[in-house]
């Protein structure tokens, strides 16, 4: 599984850091920063919750 990340419409509030922290947070120039966009198995479950919950639709999982 990938993400997929469109920097032009994210919001940049964070709903996503919160759902998974362990795969998004804010740079300290408050850019979003993903650990890594091949999602490892123990975490996709928390990455799909995560692009549910994104309010602008910015992040999206691509399946393999
Ligand atoms: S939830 Fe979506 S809009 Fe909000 S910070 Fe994350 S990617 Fe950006």
């Amino acid at each position: 599984m990938k993400i997929m990340y469109n920097s032009a419409t994210c919001n940049h509030y964070g709903v996503c850091c919160e759902e998974a922290p362990e795969l998004f947070s804010f740079a300290e120039d408050g850019s979003l920063r993903i650990q890594t966009y091949d999602i490892p198995p123990d975490l996709e479950d928390k990455a799909r919750d995560a692009c549910m919950m994104c309010p602008t639709q910015s992040i999206q999982v691509e399946e393999e």
